[in-house]
C-alpha cells in the first residue's frame, strides 16, 4: 500500500510541477504577445508626506490580458525578470510615467513619480541613456524621477550598484530602497550607498499594533533613517492605528490603502484632491 500510495504522491507532484510549468510557459508567452497589442498600463499610487507639501506617486504595472485576466505583477515579473523581457517591460513603463507626467504637471507641477526596477533593469547598461531620452523626449527635469531598487538589486553586485547610484544622482534622479528589512542587508554598505530614501516593507507596518517587534522594528528604522539623514517611507499602511503610530514615530511619508488603492491615470488628479494635499 506504501509503495502505491509513494507512487501517487510522486503522480501528484509530477503533475503539479507540470501545472507550475505550463502556466509560466504560458505567462511567458502571452507577456510577449502583450507587448505588441498593448495589454499594459500604468497604475499610480499617492505617497503622502506627513509634514505637508510634496505629492509623490508610484507607478505600478497592470497587465489586463483578454482570456488570463488581471495577472499580478506579483506574478508576471519574476518571470519576465528571467525571461529579459523585463527591459522591454520596463521601457514601456518608463515610457508610459514620463508621458503622464508631463500631463499631470499642468495640474500638480511639483509631482513627483517613482518607478520601480527589477536586478536586470537596474544592472542594464542602457538604463541611465534610455531614461535620460525618455525624460528629455517629455521635457521633464530628472528631480521628478524616482527609482526604487531592492536590497536584492544592489547585493548582487554591491560596488557596480554604488556606482551606477552615483550616475543617476548626480544625474537628479533620486533613489528609493524598497521593501527595506526584507532581506539580510549589509548596514555596512547602507552607509555607502548614495540613496535618499528607504521604504519599510508592508509586512513590519502590518504588525504595528499587533506584535511589540514590528512596532519596536519601524521606530528604530525610522531613527536610523534619519540619523544618517535619509527619508524614510512606510509601504502598506491600511489603518488608522497605524497611521497614528507613523505620525507619533516622525516617518516622512505614508502609503497604503489606507489613502488610495493604486488608481488608473484617469482618476489619480480627482485622488489627490480629494486626498486634500495642495502642493
Ligand atoms: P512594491 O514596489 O513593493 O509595491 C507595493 C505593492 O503593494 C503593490 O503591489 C501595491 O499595490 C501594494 N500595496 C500598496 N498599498 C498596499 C496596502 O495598503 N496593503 C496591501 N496589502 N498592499 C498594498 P503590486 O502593484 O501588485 O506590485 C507588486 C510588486 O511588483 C511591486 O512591489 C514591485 O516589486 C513589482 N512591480 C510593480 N510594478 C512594477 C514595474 O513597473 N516594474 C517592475 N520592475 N516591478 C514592478
Ligand atoms: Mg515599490
Ligand atoms: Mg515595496
Ligand atoms: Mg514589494
Amino acid at each position: 500500500l506504501a509503495k502505491i500510495n509513494g507512487a501517487r504522491q510522486v503522480l501528484y507532484f509530477e503533475e503539479e510541477m507540470q501545472e507550475v510549468f505550463s502556466r509560466k510557459y504560458k505567462i511567458e508567452n502571452e507577456l510577449k504577445l502583450s507587448l505588441k497589442e498593448n495589454h499594459f498600463y500604468v497604475a499610480y499610487q499617492p505617497k503622502i508626506h506627513l509634514k505637508g507639501k510634496p505629492i509623490e506617486l508610484e507607478a505600478l504595472i497592470r497587465w489586463q490580458h483578454p482570456v488570463l485576466g488581471m495577472v499580478s505583477p506579483a506574478e508576471f515579473i519574476p518571470i519576465a525578470e528571467e525571461s529579459g523581457l523585463i527591459i522591454e517591460i520596463g521601457k514601456f513603463v518608463i515610457d508610459q510615467v514620463c508621458r503622464d507626467l508631463q500631463q499631470l504637471h499642468k495640474t500638480y507641477p511639483h509631482l513627483r513619480i517613482a518607478i520601480n526596477l527589477s536586478p536586470k533593469q537596474f544592472l542594464d547598461t542602457e538604463l541611465e541613456l534610455s531614461i535620460l531620452a525618455v525624460i528629455k523626449k517629455y521635457r521633464l527635469d530628472p528631480k521628478f524621477i524616482e527609482f526604487e531598487i531592492t536590497e536584492t538589486a544592489i547585493m548582487i553586485d554591491p560596488n557596480k550598484a554604488i556606482s551606477i547610484l552615483n550616475s543617476l544622482k548626480n544625474n537628479g534622479i533620486t533613489i528609493a530602497i524598497d521593501d527595506f528589512g526584507t532581506s539580510f542587508s549589509s548596514f555596512n554598505y547602507l552607509k555607502k550607498l548614495p540613496v535618499d530614501t528607504i521604504k519599510i516593507d508592508r509586512s513590519f507596518i502590518n504588525g504595528i499594533g499587533e506584535n511589540e517587534k514590528d512596532s519596536s522594528l519601524v521606530e528604530g528604522l525610522i531613527d536610523l533613517a534619519h540619523k544618517m539623514n535619509l527619508m524614510i517611507t512606510a509601504e502598506g499602511v491600511e489603518t488608522k492605528e497605524q497611521l497614528e503610530f507613523l505620525k507619533e514615530k516622525k516617518c516622512d511619508i505614508v502609503q497604503g490603502f489606507y489613502f488610495s488603492r493604486p488608481e488608473k491615470i484617469e482618476n489619480i488628479i480627482l485622488t489627490l484632491d480629494q486626498l486634500n494635499v495642495h502642493i
